[in-house]
């Protein structure tokens, strides 16, 4: 069994999908790894650590897409370069599978098994291959670092032989995994921090973290799935949303936007009118901005100034941390590799909720049923 680890080409893409120890986990199970010369090098992971590892180099990268028995990456390999993995080949990666049904029609045509990272599902048994939370974690950690660096402003209270500075005001939009770390670090960073959910449930959590609950009236309705995840407001919702959120933009050096709802573009939660009256230099660091945005005004990969408020959209932040989240994403993958694999070898057993709901193509047919229910 062979297992290829290619180099990321993919602009602003620094991680690598496994890193040399979890490779050297995987040779220790009898294992061939084959990683692509240099594929280690933008998360700090040389060729000798790899090597050490027991791992070869390989760098042919025509090699490792046409021998490998199963190859994983971060992002999905271009169009030219999945089509040269063998029949029965299987590819592990973050595919967003619903956002690209061209692709999952294509790698079902080429008989290659292909298995989407962001389809694991989020339950308790599958915490330890959770790529998603792992993601988001270090998301909302680099956008607080990211606010707090644009801000021309201390963020603790500080007290001075010239006076006392108070303490920033920071806002956190959406409360899921990526927004309690931003919550964390900015509270770490000496911030008094507000935050805010439509899912009323996170409001302990919020608290546990020492940030106040924003309370906004949003009337009787379920506002999260049975999976967990927000559902799309009306309306007249989210214009009661944002007149509350409005009150308190006001009021904010620093607002993160994390708010996402699965398969729809981010909630727009901060229109021109709310940047306005924002003070000036204060920062947004919208992390929904490669799903649209939370802010009216947010480009995505670029930091604007509008009105004397600086957006900042920014590119690809779990890559900004490359060591770490290659370190997460690759320890995610070995916990999936370890349940699709017994004795060496892969089993498809679609009993198995987590295998079932990963794999988006197998065998020729589209298996998920994320995909299947449309
Ligand atoms: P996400 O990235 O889809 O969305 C981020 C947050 O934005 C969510 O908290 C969502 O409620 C919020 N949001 C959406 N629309 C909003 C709006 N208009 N205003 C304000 N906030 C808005 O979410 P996520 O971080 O991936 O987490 C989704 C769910 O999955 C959560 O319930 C989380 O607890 C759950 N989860 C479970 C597990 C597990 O059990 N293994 C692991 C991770 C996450």
């Amino acid at each position: 069994m062979i297992v290829g680890v290619l180099k990321e080409t993919a602009e602003h893409e620094r991680r690598v999908a496994l890193t040399p120890e979890v490779s050297a986990q995987l040779v220790k199970q009898g294992i061939e790894v084959w990683t692509e010369s240099g594929a280690g090098l933008e998360s700090n992971f040389p060729d000798h650590e790899y090597e050490e590892s027991g791992a070869s180099i390989v760098s042919d990268r025509n090699k490792i897409l046409t021998g490998s028995d199963i190859l994983v990456t971060i992002q999905t390999p271009d169009e030219e370069e999945f089509k040269k993995l063998k029949k029965g080949a299987i590819l592990i990666c973050l595919l967003w599978a619903l956002q690209h049904p061209e692709l999952v029609k294509q790698l079902r045509d080429l008989e290659v098994s292909a298995l989407g990272m962001d389809f694991i599902p989020r339950i308790s048994r599958a915490q330890n291959m959770d790529v998603l939370s792992s993601m988001s974690s270090i998301a909302g950690y680099k956008a607080a670092l990211i606010a707090a660096n644009e801000l021309d402003k201390y963020l603790p209270m500080m007290m001075t032989a010239a006076g006392t500075i108070p303490p920033s005001k920071s806002l956190v939009l959406g409360a899921g995994v990526a927004g309690l770390q931003a919550i964390a670090t900015l509270k770490r960073l000496g911030s008094v921090v507000e935050a805010f959910d439509i899912r009323p449930e996170v409001k302990e959590q919020v608290e546990s973290l020492g940030a106040k609950f924003v309370e906004v009236e949003l009337g009787e309705e379920e506002t999260q799935t049975e999976g967990g995840y927000a559902k799309e407001l009306d309306q007249k919702k989210q214009d009661l949303q944002r007149q509350a959120i409005h009150e308190h933009c006001k009021k904010s050096d620093i607002v993160v936007t994390t708010a996402l709802i699965p398969g729809r573009p981010a909630p727009i939660l901060i229109k021109e009118e709310m940047v306005k009256d924002m003070s000036p230099g204060s920062v947004i660091v919208d992390i929904a901005s490669e799903n649209g945005g939370n802010c009216e005004l947010t480009e995505h990969g670029k930091t604007v100034e509008k009105y004397g408020v600086k957006i900042v959209g920014p590119n690809n932040l779990p890559s900004q941390l490359s060591l770490h989240a290659s370190k997460l994403y690759s320890k995610n993958m070995y916990a999936l590799l370890n349940l699709l694999l017994e004795d060496g070898k892969p089993n498809f057993n679609f009993e198995d909720e987590i295998l079932l709901k990963t794999t988006v193509t197998h065998q020729g047919e589209i298996i998920s049923p994320m995909l299947k229910n449309g």
